[in-house]
């Protein structure tokens, strides 16, 4: 088995990669940043997104887990007193695998045949950095509504303890294979109309964001990551074929972790 361990650059991250570093290759696993079979992130729930990132293009042949350093996290939810438990098992055991679904983003701009396709493993956003974000939801093909205000977020279930939970979305198990839409402050008056609540669609259903004024820049965010585009036609999201799968080497329930991270780690 080969592995390889991203760290999120502080002091205690740092050190905690090189222990694991060691113990595994005093288990004789070799360490193959090009292909890896299972990737390490130790940090936070972000530097998992970055991993993830990274490795992107191999989802099926690589596993991920997560070490974290500072507070618990959804996908870093292992602690670094954990590691020496968790190297054994890494070297001894065959690992389950857990797999979570993904987003799939299709960005079609004018004058381009082909769109960008992008994948995200807890929301993609669109906002803008002046003035409001004027759109229409097509659901399924239908005019669902025209959308103005700050933006729109659409998120997988993993996603939805993040940016999703602080827009007022629902908490999904990511055993569900959906996505989820939240508003960002829309606009409601006698002249606007929004629904006001989160959509959550299943994995065979597609939504599309057409930009009303397809001349202006919108900012679209894809986990960490923030891109200004412009000549915009058709933003398209559905619930990706690929799904992330995690090495699962003790259970540690979702609802768990939803608990211990937003009521108490204290039972
Ligand atoms: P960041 O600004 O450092 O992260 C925001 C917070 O979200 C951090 O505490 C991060 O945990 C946490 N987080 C990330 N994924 C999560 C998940 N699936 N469930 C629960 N919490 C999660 O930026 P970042 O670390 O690069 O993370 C990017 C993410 O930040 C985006 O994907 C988005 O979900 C989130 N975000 C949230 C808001 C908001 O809540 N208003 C606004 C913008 C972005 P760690 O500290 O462990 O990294
Ligand atoms: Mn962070």
């Amino acid at each position: 088995m080969k592995f390889a361990i991203t760290s999120k650059g502080d002091h205690k991250s740092d050190m905690i990669k090189a222990i694991i570093e060691q113990y595994l290759s005093d288990f004789d696993l070799e360490v193959d940043l090009d292909q890896p079979d299972l990737v390490i992130s130790v940090g936070g729930d972000g530097t998992f997104l970055h991993a993830v990132h990274h490795y992107f293009h191999r989802l099926k042949n690589t596993a991920f887990i997560g070490v974290h350093t500072g507070h618990l996290g959804f996908y870093a939810d292992w602690l670094p007193e954990e590691i020496e438990k968790l190297v054994i098992e890494i070297a001894k055991k065959e690992y389950k695998i857990v797999e979570y679904p993904l987003l799939e983003m299709k960005i079609y701009r004018k004058n381009e045949a082909k769109p960008e396709r992008y994948l995200a493993l807890n929301e993609a956003t669109i906002k803008k950095v002046e003035g409001s974000v004027v759109l229409d939801v097509i659901i399924k093909g239908e005019h669902f509504e025209r959308f103005r205000g700050d933006g729109l977020c659409v998120s997988t279930p993993s996603g939805s303890t993040a940016y999703n939970k602080a827009l007022g979305g629902a908490i999904i198990h990511p055993s569900l294979s959906t996505m989820q839409i939240t508003e960002m402050s829309s606009i409601n008056n006698r002249v606007y109309r929004t629904i006001g609540s989160p959509l959550i669609l299943p994995s065979h259903h597609v939504c599309q964001f057409k930009p009303v004024d397809q001349s202006q820049s919108f900012l679209i965010t894809i986990d960490h990551v923030t891109k200004s585009v412009d000549h915009i036609s058709t933003i398209e999201y559905s619930v990706a074929e690929e799904r992330i799968r995690f090495a699962r080497f003790r259970p540690f329930p979702f609802w768990k972790r939803v608990h211990d991270s937003f009521i108490s780690d204290q039972r």
